[in-house]
């Protein structure tokens, strides 16, 4: 129910804000990115006329179309990317946070769009995509080659590490990344469960779904 979208939506602004704050942080240096995938068209809406203008969608072309609907917002490409559909996403896509291996990074050279590095900070198997932390200084220097505007880096927390350490080891691989491009300051850590722990290691875009839309409609 749209009070209940609004309530959600203040509450996490406010726990947002008070993470910042107990962190030594202005709360304004913290982009929340309102996660829409699979939520209906409809849904996206409310949440642009309760003020929200930064999404993250994770799937072409749904994503495209919400893109087309709402024009005005910024688009956050936050799912695995396929290389054959990289082209197609940059052109609605304002910033893409998912790019991991050197294949996407040329299939998006030259476009007009913010690249961010997914970094895998799991132990074992890759699960939901990521470059090694050792791969990703490299990684930065194709995407400056490639002519791609840099912006920074981005995890999902692992399954089975506590997500401060995750955070903190994405912190360093920022710094690593900063070295190399020192424009590149974006950190994009932080979904539903930690995003809390995310602001207080310094995170500066969360990436926040269901503590907002409620639950998502199954695929
Ligand atoms: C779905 C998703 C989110 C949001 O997850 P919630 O737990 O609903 O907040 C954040 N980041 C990525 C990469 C996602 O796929």
């Amino acid at each position: 129910m749209a009070d209940d979208l609004e309530q959600r939506l203040s509450e996490v602004r406010a726990r947002i804000a008070a993470a910042a704050r107990s962190a030594g942080r202005d709360p304004d240096e913290v982009t929340a990115i309102v996660v829409t995938k699979f939520q209906p068209l409809d849904l996206v809406t409310r949440l642009h006329a309760l003020g929200v203008r930064d999404f993250g969608e994770s799937r072409h072309p749904e994503s495209r179309d919400k893109a087309a609907a709402l024009p005005d917002a910024t688009w956050h490409f936050i799912g695995q990317l396929q290389t054959n559909k990289a082209r197609q996403v940059a052109r609605y896509a304002d910033a893409v946070h998912s790019v991991d291996r050197a294949g996407l990074v040329e299939a998006l050279a030259g476009q007009d769009v913010d690249v961010l590095l997914q970094v895998d900070l799991g132990t074992g198997e890759r699960g939901r995509g990521g470059a090694r932390p050792g791969e990703v200084p490299g990684l930065a220097e194709q995407v400056l080659d490639a002519g791609l505007r840099l912006r920074g880096v981005m995890t999902v927390a692992p399954v089975g590490v506590p997500p401060a350490a995750a955070f903190a080891a994405l912190r360093m691989v920022s710094d690593r990344v900063r070295a190399v491009a020192p424009e590149a300051s974006w950190i994009s850590a932080g979904m539903s469960g930690d995003y809390e722990e995310a602001v207080a290691a310094g995170a500066t875009h969360l990436r926040i779904g269901s503590a907002i839309t409620g639950p998502r409609p199954t695929a």
